[in-house]
């Protein structure tokens, strides 16, 4: 898109291109071992395990 003067954008397609944003959060995945929500390339707070392995001595 080019850039254009923010009065030649109307209302609704500005809102049309904002009902995009923010629908997923960023880098939440589902975890693989408990199926909960977790941040990516984090270790999972629910059942402490990350890539596969248990991380978080119990
Ligand atoms: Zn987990």
């Amino acid at each position: 898109m080019m850039a254009v003067p923010f009065r030649r954008t109307s209302k609704m397609k500005k809102r049309l291109r904002r009902t995009h944003f923010k629908l997923r959060v960023p880098g939440m995945v589902e975890c693989p071992n408990c199926g909960e929500m977790k941040l990516a390339h984090r270790v999972c707070k629910v059942c402490g395990t990350y890539k596969g392995k248990d991380v978080v001595n119990k």
